[in-house]
């Protein structure tokens, strides 16, 4: 299946969180996490758009320096999403510089930041480098079903869960994709050409079936229009593929209320990004610390019937022994309930 993005660990699975989601031939991407970046190349880093922090540890948001410099002096709007409190964090964090000479640059970096609320409630904040950075309120939104960003494509929807302070989980869900096929195309004698676009975006949009479409294109023999209503040519033309769900958990202590949040947000989910950073023999530390185990977080991907699990953020005590870590989770993952 031809997804709409490529994921991957930009620290592997020892280092901070960051979780980099490239869209295929768009230059755009999308970070879930923000820990160290230094590994990401500026072009990357200036490609990205949105970044979803599951919480302001260090570990998970130390990166914000390297994307706020690289963008500096750029015309760019990045948004950042967060937890409750994490508008103070990004707030702290802009004014830990001195910024008089910012507004005098010719082109604007605009920062909106937003904190999602347990009660779904998203409050938002602009920091702007012609205001030097200062904190300017915007207008809270409700965010039906956790949903953070709802594009034509695709969206990212949050939860809340507990890590002994407020830490968010994320799924990317991308929306029905829509191929066409060719050889209908042929059979019908219309061509190729941006009204294919607006046809898939029409249908995405569950637009009413006698919507006219009209083609217009030129050849040899001439200028050609044709009027056809929207749900023959879906119909005929279009045919729907599933698109691919990526979960994200990171942070999160062992317990009921958010074993079923997560349970709820990765289900059926194609791939699940999940911390593992203690081995079983160690179940106390990961408790004392609000963390999971690797037989939790395999038990997790399992009970949340994912096609397929990623295990990272192993802790540093660990380290030398990631084959186990790995090993372990896929156990667990691949276990019989009982
Ligand atoms: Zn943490």
């Amino acid at each position: 299946m031809r997804s709409l993005f490529q994921t991957r660990l930009v620290n592997g699975t020892n280092g901070d969180p960051a979780l980099y989601v490239d869209f295929q031939f768009r230059r755009r991407a999308l970070l879930f996490d923000l820990g160290d970046i230094m590994n990401l190349a500026p072009r990357h880093v200036l490609r990205v758009t949105d970044i979803f922090v599951s919480h302001a540890h260090m570990d998970h948001f130390i990166g914000f320096d390297r994307v706020l410099r690289l963008m500096l002096g750029r015309a760019r709007r990045l948004r950042l999403y967060g937890p409750p409190g994490f508008l103070d964090r990004v707030a702290h964090r802009v004014l830990g510089y001195t910024w008089n000479l910012v507004e005098n640059y010719a082109v604007e970096l605009s920062i909106e930041a937003a904190e999602l609320h347990a009660d779904g409630r998203v409050e938002w904040a602009a920091f702007r480098s012609r205001d030097r950075f200062a904190r300017t309120e915007m207008d809270a939104v409700p965010a039906p079903g956790g949903v953070l960003l709802d594009e034509e494509d695709f969206r990212v929807r949050a939860v809340q869960l507990d890590h002994s302070i407020p830490c968010l989980g994320f799924a990317l869900e991308e929306k029905v994709h829509l191929n066409v096929w060719k050889s209908r195309l042929d059979e019908l004698g219309l061509p190729t050409g941006p009204w294919l676009s607006e046809l898939k975006r029409l249908a995405r949009q569950h637009a009413p079936d006698d919507t006219p479409m009209t083609i217009a294109w030129s050849d040899h023999g001439g200028k050609h229009s044709r009027v056809h209503p929207l749900g023959t040519l879906r119909r005929a033309i279009l045919r729907e593929v599933p698109g691919q769900t990526i979960a994200y958990v990171v942070d999160v202590a062992f317990h009921e209320r958010n074993r079923q949040a997560i349970i709820r947000l990765a289900h059926g989910a194609d791939l699940l990004y999940v911390e593992a950073p203690f081995l079983n023999e160690a179940s106390q530390r990961a408790a004392a610390t609000a963390h999971l185990t690797t037989g939790q977080a395999g038990r997790l991907a399992r009970e949340a019937a994912v096609k397929r699990v990623v295990p990272f953020h192993f802790s540093p005590r660990h380290a030398g022994a990631e084959d186990r870590l790995e090993a372990q989770v896929q156990e667990a993952f691949a276990a019989s309930p009982g």
